[in-house]
C-alpha cells in the first residue's frame, strides 16, 4: 500500500476508535484535542513499519534523525518487510512508546513535561506530513511543523500523550492490515516464517495467493500496491478521517456539531 494511504488509514482508524461522535465507535474515548492530535500521530505510526527502509519516504522526512532511525530499525528488524511487519513488531513499537512515556522532566512552569512521548510525536508527525506531501524534502518545514505541534500540545494539553502507546500500536496494526490486503502480504508471525509447501505452489490454488512462497500471509483484495482498487477503497477512508478531525476541531471551537447532526437525523 502507498505511504499516503497508510497515513490516511491510521488517521481514520484513530478517529473511528477514539471519537465519541455519531460517525465513530468511541471504544477508547479521548478529548477533541486528543482526536485531532492523535489522528496525526496515528497517521505517522501507520508508517512506522516502513521505517525499515533507509531510502524510503520515511527516511527523508526529518533529516538527519529519520535517516538514523530507519537505519537502526532496518538493522534490528532484519530488513524490509520483515520484523516490523509482524505482530511481534507491533508489540515492540507499542512497548517503545510505553517506555518513552516514562521519560519526563519536572518543571516549575509547566509541571511534569512528557519529553519521551513529545520526541516520539515529533518524529511520527514528521512521517505523516511527509507521506501526505505536506512537507518537502530537505527544508526546515518538517522540523518547524512537527516540533511546533509537539510544543503546542505540551503547552496547552500536557495530559494528552497518555494515549501514545495505544496510538502507536493501533497505527502499526492498521499498516499490517493495509499491506495484508495487497499481493505481497506480510510475515505476520515473524521471526517464524513458514514457507508454503511445493504442492500449494504447483497447483496455483487460491491458497497460493493467501500463503506466498516466501511465507507471507496475504488477502489480496486490493491487488498490487497503488492499484485502482486501493484508490477506490482509500479515498472514502481518507475523507472519513478528514471529516472526523474537522468534527473534533469544530467541537473544540465550541460548535455543537453532534447536536446539529442529531437534529438533522431526527427530522
Ligand atoms: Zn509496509
Amino acid at each position: 500500500m502507498m505511504g499516503g494511504h497508510h497515513a490516511a488509514s491510521g488517521a481514520a482508524a484513530w478517529v473511528a476508535v477514539t471519537a465519541s461522535t455519531p460517525i465513530a465507535l468511541g471504544w477508547y474515548p479521548v478529548s477533541d484535542v486528543g482526536v485531532m492530535t492523535g489522528a496525526l500521530v496515528c497517521a505517522g505510526a501507520a508508517l512506522l513499519p516502513d521505517a525499515d527502509h533507509h531510502s524510503g519516504t520515511i527516511a527523508h522526512s526529518l533529516p538527519p534523525i529519520s535517516e538514523g532511525v530507519t537505519r537502526v530499525v532496518a538493522a534490528v528488524s532484519g530488513g524490509h518487510r520483515a520484523g516490523t511487519h509482524s505482530l511481534l513488531g507491533v508489540v515492540v513499537f507499542a512497548a517503545i512508546a510505553w517506555v518513552a512515556g516514562l521519560v519526563s522532566v519536572p518543571t516549575e512552569r509547566f509541571g511534569e513535561l512528557l519529553v519521551g512521548p513529545g520526541i516520539m510525536a515529533v518524529l511520527l508527525v514528521a512521517f505523516a506530513l511527509r507521506a501526505l506531501r505536506l512537507t518537502r524534502k530537505g527544508t526546515v518545514w518538517p522540523w518547524l511543523s512537527s516540533v511546533g505541534l509537539a510544543v503546542l500540545v505540551a503547552a496547552f494539553a500536557p495530559e494528552e500523550w497518555y494515549w501514545m502507546p495505544f496510538c502507536v500500536g493501533l497505527g502499526c496494526l492498521v499498516h499490517l492490515l493495509g499491506d495484508l490486503l495487497t499481493t505481497r502480504g506480510v510475515p505476520l508471525l515473524w521471526p517464524v516464517r513458514i514457507r508454503s509447501p511445493r504442492w500449494v505452489r504447483r497447483r496455483a490454488l487460491v491458497l497460493d495467493d493467501l500463503w506466498t512462497p516466501r511465507g507471507n500471509v496475504s488477502v489480496p483484495l486490493l491487488g498490487d500496491a497503488g492499484s485502482w482498487r486501493e484508490w477506490v477503497v482509500m479515498t472514502p477512508v481518507s475523507l472519513y478521517a478528514v471529516v472526523g478531525v474537522g468534527w473534533a476541531a469544530l467541537q473544540q471551537m465550541g460548535f455543537d456539531v453532534t447536536g446539529a447532526w442529531q437534529r438533522l437525523a431526527g427530522w
